[in-house]
């Protein structure tokens, strides 16, 4: 995996996509927590399931699935006083992909298994073609080293400088669009 910050940047990241009326702390920070969300699977190695079961690391909570479940769960339970259907809509979107690009960005990490995207249909664990971004250590005795070092470099260059392009651009597309729409009226 990434760090849990590369995973919350890019929460952040893809929440600067999203209209500001709807972009409150709450957004925020569930976001990020659904984007951290599925390596709560790391729990499965203390009790014994094996990495490469389905309910082990980077099985069914890194799943499409897992994540649409999730994107549901989150809007229902925290937003579901304030709904219009477009309002869910942008919810229900937002955490689904908050929570996918977990496992979108494990699987452009240099090492450990893949990823079960497909689950149930498919049990296969996939890696992305091309892989760029060091893997980050389970343990925290590990992080502090050469090794954790190399980690967060390599997340500040793959994650941090495509989001900060990808949030300049969003930022600017929503400005020029308020603009023309002001024009428009
Ligand atoms: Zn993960």
């Amino acid at each position: 995996m990434p760090t849990i910050f590369g995973h919350a940047f890019a929460a952040a990241t893809l929440g600067s996509s999203f209209p500001a009326k709807i972009t409150s702390r709450k957004f925020w920070l569930l976001g990020m927590g659904c984007a951290i969300l599925p390596d709560a699977d790391v729990l499965a190695f203390s009790i014994g399931i094996p990495y490469n079961h389905i309910l082990g690391h980077r099985g069914f909570s890194h799943s499409i699935l897992f994540a649409l479940i999730t994107g549901l769960v989150v809007t229902f339970l925290f937003f579901r006083k304030d709904l219009t259907p477009k309002r869910a809509f942008a919810y229900v979107l937002f955490f689904t992909v908050c929570t996918a690009s977990h496992g979108i960005l494990d699987a452009l990490t240099s090492g450990g298994l893949g990823i079960a995207f497909f689950f149930p249909w498919d049990n296969t664990r996939y890696f992305m073609p091309w892989r760029p971004i060091k893997v980050s250590p389970l343990e925290m005795d590990h992080f502090i080293s050469e090794w954790g070092k190399r980690v967060i470099y390599s997340e500040l260059f793959w994650i941090g400088g495509p989001g900060l392009i990808w949030i300049i651009l969003s930022r600017g597309v929503k400005k020029w669009a308020a603009r023309t729409m002001k024009k428009d009226a």
